[in-house]
């Protein structure tokens, strides 16, 4: 893959000649010398740095993340009332279109591929996890991943620093892209299969292969698994089975080593994972092209033979150019609003329809 990625800079030109992506139907747009991103003029707008869009998502994300795993602090600082109330809460929460394990000792909130596996695999149907997971899609789109999901929110911070990303040709990203549907294909098929096996009451040889792959399959190479179940299973212990050096210690440091190479990836490839591994994403993205919320440009304002600002700032790094001026409804769209904030020429509009 090494020659295939070439370097942009926010500043610089993608200098290498890119294959059309199958969903986009308008022209190619012209290859341009791009500008620089939009910064916020403090002197029109002295609250313009903390007022602000992409401010609001750092916030809201950050707040998300402590949210999601706010049981830590309520047992950390032990207010048993508080935690008795969240409890209350977190039982009758639906699940979100996000990245974060049922398991998770100190969440209160769990994602909505995470919960459809795990029951499938015990051999339920997920009728309710499924139908909250498609009214939030259908109406706020992937916002769930632009503004909520853990695994994306430090993606984001992790890229924050770096000034000049790595991105792949995009007939590379196109085909890097498939992975996470094969991933999903992988994962819900076995999930399917265990729950089949134990509601005949065969599942005890497919239970024995699959082994640490039998309740989830993306588990093992889940950031989320690893961040927010096996990591705590060491720091707060329950049982002697949870530690890693007394059980299976060779694949919890294999799967240490993993998170962190996807978020020191990260640094250089915005979203990395997001775009190319993530079985969740590719799934709730199937029902996000056509939510009610989207992305639209304004094409008295739009001039996209001279600017490319929105797609070099995009972390999914979607050709937003080729899609229709009245509805960018590409399946990896985040929601989370950078070429809006970005747009030299305020061209990017919500559509609400
Ligand atoms: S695609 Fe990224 S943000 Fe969305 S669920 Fe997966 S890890 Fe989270
Ligand atoms: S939407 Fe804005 S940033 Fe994107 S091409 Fe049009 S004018 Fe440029
Ligand atoms: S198209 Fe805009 S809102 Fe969608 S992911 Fe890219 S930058 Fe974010």
């Amino acid at each position: 893959m090494a020659e295939d990625v070439d370097r942009i800079d926010e500043t610089g030109t993608d200098e290498e000649e890119s294959e059309p992506e199958d969903e986009m139907p308008e022209d190619e747009p012209k290859k341009v010398e791009i500008k620089e991103p939009r910064r916020i003029s403090l002197r029109s707008n002295p609250l313009g740095l903390i007022l602000n869009i992409r401010m609001l998502r750092r916030v809201f994300q950050i707040l998300a993340f402590i949210g999601i795993n706010g049981y830590i602090l309520l047992a950390w600082f032990r207010m048993p009332n508080v935690q008795a109330f969240w409890l209350s809460i977190w039982q009758n929460l639906p699940t979100l279109p996000i990245l974060a394990p049922l398991e998770a000792p100190f969440g209160v909130i769990a994602g909505s591929f995470d919960t459809m596996i795990r029951e499938f695999s015990t051999g339920i149907f997920p009728f309710f996890t499924i139908g909250a997971m498609l009214i939030i899609v259908v109406i706020f789109g992937r916002a769930g991943c632009g503004w909520i999901c853990p695994i994306g929110t430090i993606q984001d911070l992790v890229t924050l620093p770096k000034r000049t990303k790595t991105r792949p040709t995009h007939g590379t990203e196109t085909e890097l892209r498939k992975v996470k549907a094969y991933v999903f294909v992988v994962v819900a098929f076995l999930a399917v299969w265990v729950g089949f096996s134990r509601l005949s009451g065969t599942a005890e040889t497919l239970e024995n292969a699959l082994g640490a792959f039998v309740n989830d399959a993306f588990a093992p190479l889940n950031p989320a698994y690893i961040l927010f179940v096996l990591l705590p299973d060491q720091l707060w212990p329950t049982s002697l089975d949870t530690l890693w050096y007394f059980s299976q210690w060779e694949w919890a440091l294999l799967q240490m080593i993993f998170v962190i190479f996807v978020f020191f990836i990260s640094f250089w490839i915005p979203r990395w994972f997001c775009r190319w591994l993530c079985p969740a994403g590719w799934f709730y993205g199937v029902f996000s092209r056509d939510a009610l919320i989207g992305i639209a440009r304004n094409p008295a304002r739009c001039t996209p033979d001279t600017c490319n600002v929105c797609e070099v700032v995009c972390p999914m790094n979607i050709r937003i150019r080729k899609f229709p001026y009245k509805h960018m409804y590409s399946p990896d769209c985040i929601m989370c609003l950078d070429c809006k904030s970005h747009c030299p020429n305020n061209a990017i509009i919500l559509k609400f329809s």
